[in-house]
């Protein structure tokens, strides 16, 4: 018998939107025994509702596996839902080509708590949630079977394990390390993936199409990259024929990957790239004292607020690099500008860049808004699942 979380009065109606969380406020007593990541029954008035794993040391105290009482959690619960995520992915025909792919989008694409990167013929996975953790091989088995890749590493080394009680895992689950580093190829491009030291599974694989549309705008453009990491927008804008790219990052192991990404593409014209280890902050300041311009600038920090509480200082961070993008561009240049914070919405975020034009005293208007690939699907009951979101704008 699995135990039963009973929900406070009223508390049910998120439930019935299908939104996935059921907050610690909201249970009113747990009755029977269940361990972090247990499956549990949701009953309201008497009548189970949905089936969730159970979190006790998390805000978020359980989360739904299944909206049908009646379905059972087990290995053959994983294969069918790992299974249709990856299906799902070959809705979009591009999708299916791609060497790197997000496989499993966590509650978006119902299975919280679990990202699955495919890297060539590896997988990574990332579990966050009590829940997820304690499926672990049923997971690992689901994925083998649905992508037949033989190797599956995990990265389950994300902060938001600390908030579920779970300390942090990384190594095999499946197979072993291959022979060289992993290569993968985006939009004709090779970029080395470090899985076990790179950032979330290794990749930003979210700005993927991103990168495809900058390469698209870069030809004849002198292009600034801000927030670089591997250089992924920087070789994608070598390759769209950027007349020069100079990439910002504070990071010198990263630089030392984009460097080598480059590298790998011999193609490309390297004698275009400058590398900078600096601030963001500090280094467009200096480019905008020494008079420099831009044709195009790409924007991307790293999550400045993970939490609406925090959106009141990102929101500053936000306003001073768009201020300085706006101030740096050349007339009619264009500025490509992202937040992947959870903590500040589209509208806001469109706000606060509506603001650092005005205050660069520059009119520019939205050519397109920009958001995550494909792959990274957001489930219509499940708005956090958006959480990158992006404007394409052309200042004059
Ligand atoms: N655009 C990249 C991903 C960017 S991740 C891609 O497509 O792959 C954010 C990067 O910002 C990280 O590499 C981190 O090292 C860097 N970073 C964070 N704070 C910074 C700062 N103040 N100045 C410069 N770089 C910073």
């Amino acid at each position: 018998m699995s135990a039963q979380l009973i929900l406070q009065p009223g508390k049910e109606r998120s439930l019935f939107r299908r939104h996935p969380w059921i907050f610690a406020g909201s249970v009113e007593r747990l009755v029977g025994k269940a361990r972090p990541g247990d499956t549990v029954e949701v009953v309201a008035g008497k009548q189970v509702l949905v089936k969730a794993a159970w979190s006790p040391e998390s805000q978020i105290r359980a989360r739904v596996w299944s909206f049908d009482p009646n379905e059972i959690i087990d290995n053959a619960f994983f294969k069918r839902r790992v299974a249709a995520a990856v299906a799902r992915r070959g809705v979009l025909p591009s999708l299916t080509l791609e060497q790197g792919q997000r496989l499993i989008h966590a509650e978006s694409d119902g299975l919280p708590g679990l990202i699955a990167d495919k890297y060539g013929d590896t997988v990574v996975v990332q579990l966050t949630s009590a829940g997820a953790d304690k499926w672990r091989e049923a997971i690992a088995d689901a994925l083998q079977l649905a992508t037949g890749c033989a190797r599956i590493y995990e990265r389950s080394d994300s902060d938001v394990r600390g908030l579920e009680g779970l300390e942090p895992r990384v190594g095999w689950l499946r197979g072993e390390a291959p022979a060289g580093e992993i290569v993968i190829e985006e939009h004709g491009v090779k970029m080395a993936v470090d899985i076990v030291a790179g950032h979330k599974t290794g990749f930003y694989l979210d700005q993927r199409d991103n990168r495809g549309l900058l390469r698209e705008l870069s030809a004849g453009r002198r292009v600034l990259n801000c927030f670089c990491y591997t250089g992924g927008f920087s070789l994608q804008a070598l390759a769209g024929g950027a007349t020069s790219v100079v990439s910002i990052d504070s990071s010198q192991p990263a630089l030392d990957r984009a460097a080598a990404n480059l590298a790998l593409n011999p193609r490309l014209p390297a004698d275009r790239a400058e590398w900078r280890c600096e601030n963001v902050f500090d280094e467009l300041r200096k480019l905008k004292a020494a008079g420099e311009t831009f044709d195009l600038i790409v924007l991307d920090p790293p999550k400045f607020a993970p939490s609406a509480s925090h959106a009141e200082r990102a929101s500053r961070a936000y306003k001073d690099i768009n201020l300085l993008g706006c101030k740096l561009l050349a007339p009619g240049g264009l500025l490509m500008t992202y937040s992947c914070s959870g903590g500040i919405g589209l509208e806001l975020f469109q706000k606060i860049v509506a603001g650092a034009a005005l205050d660069a005293g520059r009119d520019a208007r939205i050519m397109q808004r920009l958001q995550g690939a494909p792959d990274h699907p957001i489930a219509l009951a499940f708005p956090e699942g958006e959480y990158l979101k992006g404007l394409l704008l052309q200042v004059d």
